[in-house]
């Protein structure tokens, strides 16, 4: 499932039509990805618009288009964006193919886990859901406050179970629930009502500073992540503590349905 930073990298790959006209809209009707809003829906919606800007919002992606049409994309396992050239022969994944006059941007998706939204929104507007989303990890209004009301509101759920609730923490997925856990030398076991006031903090501080770094270091052009984090050693066989004092075998156990990776020496 991708994380904030995949989606930030994500929604600027369809940039290059910033400015460009909808041509024509090819869909695959009876993809899953239309289960929320009909393919007939989306070919009339975005006909003739041409794309205006992108935007991210945790797991969420937007596109806006002219006269106030607003494209909402959700990645979900598999899903893709690209750009190509106008004449790239369509291949079965593309299920939705906006063909523009220099290129078509390309929404593929082998296992259909991903969703779309349009709102038309006559005074130019983000639509209300969008407007009401929780602040990002990264915005002004994730403050230490409206965490620590979070946190106090699921006293008996695991830190890490906490953190992948999106209604707190936007775009925090596995990977990097996990390595807040690490980098705190918290176990991600710990329940949320037994973090001490000091933890709750250092909580607060871990998930801003590793949402900025990972949007530093991928959302921009897919770079990789420093050797020194936890989420470049956890699938590997064998995969060890990255902690140079450390260098313990690392663990992996479900935790409440997700796949869970620790070092048991430095959360212990
Ligand atoms: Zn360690």
């Amino acid at each position: 499932m991708p994380e904030l930073a995949e989606v930030e990298y994500s929604r600027k790959r369809w940039n290059p039509g910033i400015g460009g006209v909808v041509q024509e809209v090819r869909t695959h009707p009876k993809s899953r990805i239309y289960r929320d809003v009909p393919a007939t829906a989306v070919k009339k919606g975005l006909t003739s618009r041409s794309l205006v800007a992108s935007y991210a919002h945790g797991k969420q992606m937007m596109f806006e288009f002219s006269g106030g049409a607003w494209l909402g994309l959700h990645l979900g396992m598999t899903g893709k964006l690209f750009v190509a050239d106008p004449g790239r022969e369509e291949e079965k994944r593309d299920h939705l193919i906006l063909r523009m006059k220099d290129q078509q941007l390309i929404f593929s998706d082998y296992r259909m886990f991903g969703k779309l939204t349009l709102d038309l929104c006559e005074d130019g507007s983000p639509p209300q859901w969008w407007q009401d989303l929780p602040p990002r990890t990264t915005d002004h209004g994730f403050t230490k406050k409206r965490h620590y009301t979070f946190v106090k509101r699921f006293p008996k759920t695991p830190l890490k179970t906490l953190l992948l609730d999106q209604r707190g923490y936007p775009g925090i997925g596995n990977w990097m629930a996990d390595e807040i856990c690490w980098r705190l030398r918290i176990p991600p076991q710990t329940r949320a009502g037994d973090l001490t006031d000091v933890q709750i903090d250092e909580v607060w501080k871990a998930t801003r500073q590793i949402s900025r770094d990972a949007l530093k270091h991928v959302g921009d052009d897919w770079g990789d992540l420093p050797k020194s984090w936890l989420m470049t050693h956890r699938w590997k066989d064998g995969g060890i503590c990255p902690r140079k004092t450390c260098k313990t075998d690392l663990v992996r156990a479900d935790l409440r349905g997700r796949t869970t990776c620790w070092c048991p020496s430095c959360q212990d």
